[in-house]
């Protein structure tokens, strides 16, 4: 190990750690940086990093690069430091525009943010600023503004580390640099959105998000992407209870800092808006909850020919809940829906699901090829109904947020939440216990799924914290891990 002086405070690191890493993960010593990015790597072409090494302060190191070596005395904030950094975001803002009041980035941009708390607040540059392209379509998902790029490289880096291809790249030299488009034309990649994240500037913004709405004015919540069973961890944004975007979150055991274009897009799916059921209904009339509760049961009767079908979005919570009514109810089969889409090498899981892993870890077992016949079919979710499962049926109960074509031949319809309106847990293809906790509220007439079947049971279950209690105790033999996931 080595041991090492940062800002008067001795630390021991491993070989190779460099000092923003030591700084950042021993210490909580954020050093201002662009270019570094930990899961894209190093470039040290920003030059914000600076620190002074051992009173050094004539030639300060670029503390992403720079190894810890022992016995080193390193200054964060020394005052060659303070002027250094003051000299670098100078240089940063010559040709950037003062476009601050109408760019996306605005809000969430480190360039604002370091310029604030590192830069020297005006400026020496009296020359006309240099322009450069605006507004170009990188693709139908990504525009690009060549006059904020601070050439960090990390959107060429992301494509070449991560993606392993180089759809854009760096034009040209000195001041006229600019990122570039490649010669086969607009970026196709599934994952480019990414790009938008990594800019640290408003160079790249969504063409989806942008001029939607400022981010001061949004509510955000750290929850788990439904879109398939990798279950990357976001944050998801909305604006008076409408979702507006979704950006990746770090998890470096599930997705580090990156998600797919389809499940960043797929917050439009869970904007039911008048779609909702809001609600209950018997034989297609408005009925109370507790109304449409006892007719369940009553159809229900002793169980006896009676399956349930839960959907793989439903929560292991729900699920836990379900399951155990179904037990009291005497329904013995218990399945699980399916959906699939097209998987790849990187995130992307052909289970377009989010918690296969947990209702099979709860005892739910896909539908057989062959399925026996049925008296009656409780459906519990969002969830495809095999057509063979609906022959001969005395009862349909169908529970879900959006009414379907099935809805006409339900006795009993129970309203749902979406996956962006649910709190527990979904377990992903690795076998991973993540929270998922709700972004959004549905309104009225639409109560927390797992309530519904504690209704059932007669149980008072205060919250749905007991169950979740239940649930790790039953996912520890199922490899259960939990892990935190990083702001
Ligand atoms: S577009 Fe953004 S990420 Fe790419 S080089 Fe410019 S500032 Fe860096
Ligand atoms: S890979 Fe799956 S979980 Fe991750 S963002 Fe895409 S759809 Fe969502």
């Amino acid at each position: 190990m080595i041991t090492l002086t940062i800002d008067g405070r001795q630390v021991e690191v491993a070989p190779g750690t460099t000092i923003l890493e030591a700084a950042r993960d021993q210490l909580g010593i954020e050093i201002p940086h662009y270019c570094y990015h930990r899961d894209i790597g190093i470039d040290g072409n920003c030059r914000i990093c600076l620190v002074e090494v051992n009173g050094n302060s004539a030639k300060l190191a670029i503390s992403c690069k720079q190894p810890c070596g022992d016995k080193m005395d390193v200054q964060t904030a020394s005052p060659a430091v303070v002027a250094a950094r003051k000299g670098v975001m100078e240089f940063l803002l010559i040709n950037h525009p003062l476009d601050c009041t109408i760019c996306d980035q605005a809000g969430e941009c480190p360039l604002q943010e370091y310029s604030y708390e590192y830069g020297s607040g005006d400026s020496r540059f009296v020359e006309r600023k240099r322009n450069k392209p605006k507004h170009v379509e990188f693709s139908d998902k990504v525009m690009f503004d060549g006059e904020r790029c601070i050439l960090c490289t990390r959107c060429t880096r992301f494509f070449e580390t991560v993606r392993e291809c180089r759809p854009i790249g760096v034009e040209n030299m000195g001041g006229k640099s600019t990122i570039t488009l490649g010669p086969n034309g607009p970026i196709a990649d599934p994952y480019q959105m990414n790009i938008v994240d990594i800019c640290p500037v408003g160079a790249l913004t969504s063409r989806d998000f942008r001029f939607k709405q400022r981010v001061w004015f949004m509510d955000f919540a750290d929850t788990v992407c439904a879109g398939c069973a990798r279950g990357c961890n976001i944050t998801a944004g909305a604006y008076q209870g409408k979702l507006l975007r979704f950006v990746p979150r770090r998890n470096p055991e599930v997705n580090k800092s990156w998600m797919c274009d389809d499940g960043r897009l797929s917050y439009k799916d869970h904007n039911l808006g008048d779609a909702r059921l809001r609600g209950a209904k018997i034989a297609g009339e408005p009925a109370s909850i507790d109304d449409a509760l006892a007719k369940l049961a009553e159809l229900v009767g002793d169980g006896q020919g009676v399956a349930v079908l839960a959907s793989t979005k439903d929560t292991c919570e729900e699920l836990l809940a379900l399951k155990t009514w179904a037990a009291s109810a005497g329904v013995t089969t218990l399945w699980h829906g399916a959906a699939t889409w097209s998987g790849d090498d990187f995130l992307r899981c052909e289970d377009a699901t989010p918690n296969t892993a947990g209702a099979k870890a709860l005892g739910y077992e896909p539908v057989p090829a062959q399925a026996p016949a049925l008296r009656g079919l409780v459906v519990a979710g969002d969830v495809d109904v095999p057509p063979a499962l609906l022959a001969g049926l005395d009862f349909l109960v169908l529970q879900r947020a959006t009414e379907t074509e099935l809805s006409a031949g339900a006795v009993v319809l129970l309203p749902g939440r979406t996956p962006l309106e649910k709190k527990g847990t979904w377990v992903n293809v690795d076998g991973l216990a993540q929270d998922v906790r709700p972004a959004v509220e549905p309104g009225p007439g639409v109560p927390e799924d797992w309530t519904l079947w504690r209704d059932l049971l007669g149980e008072s279950w205060p919250s749905v914290k007991s169950l979740t209690l239940r649930v790790r105790a039953e996912l520890g033999g199922a490899d259960g891990r939990l892990v935190a996931s990083e702001s």
